[in-house]
């Protein structure tokens, strides 16, 4: 039988650089990307399909009712959630799966696929992830400021990761998850 995929969860605060980290991921190594539904507005350079699944409220809630989520949870006022179907083929294929999620959420796939790699990404100081917040212009004032008040609320489930990797330079964070992904790959029970 065909080896699963690898199962990977990376969390860490708006503005810890998680766009930047997985787009390198994607250029260096095989994996897929979940795209997410979400209510949340797109941004200007956002597109349906591509970014995530711009969905109205009834129609997510429509998507839990028929449980085509695997997990789902609520950020700053937005609902977010991982399609099953896509996750469940692609790792049946053997392929590598990311998701690029928050905590809550990542908690919840952990119970459902405990062999699955959660790693959370933190900025290297809470000035410099204000700072990205701020000059990536998406977000207003408010928006921020919520933002930068739930990334300490998030800060406190660094325990229940398996890695935590410190984004200072991006080439060496998105080295450091390829070395977890390559370690986690030759794990015995793995094979
Ligand atoms: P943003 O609005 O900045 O795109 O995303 C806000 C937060 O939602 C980020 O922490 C992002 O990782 C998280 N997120 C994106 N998609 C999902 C998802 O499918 N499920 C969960 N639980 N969180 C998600």
């Amino acid at each position: 039988m065909k080896k699963q995929g690898l199962l990977l969860i990376l969390s860490g605060p708006s503005g810890s650089g998680k766009g930047t980290i997985v787009e390198q991921l994607k250029a260096k190594d095989d994996f897929a990307l979940s795209i997410s539904a979400t209510t949340r507005a797109p941004r200007e350079y956002e597109q349906d399909g591509v970014h995530y699944f711009f969905r109205t409220r009834e129609e997510f809630e429509k998507m839990i009712a028929n449980q085509e989520l695997l997990e789902w949870a609520e950020f700053c006022g937005n609902c977010y959630g991982t399609p099953r179907a896509y996750v469940t083929e692609q790792l049946q294929k053997g392929q590598n799966v990311i998701l690029e999620i928050e905590v809550q959420g990542a908690l919840q796939v952990k119970k459902l696929y405990p062999e699955g790699v959660l790693i959370f990404l933190v900025p290297p100081n809470l000035e410099e992830l204000g700072r990205r917040l701020t000059n990536r212009g998406t977000e207003d004032k408010e928006t921020i400021n919520r933002r930068i008040h739930r990334a300490l609320e998030e800060m406190e489930y660094v325990q229940d990761y398996d890695y935590v990797v410190i984004n200072d330079t991006v080439p060496q964070a998105t080295q450091d998850i390829l070395d977890i992904v390559h370690a986690e790959s030759m794990r015995c029970s793995r094979n």
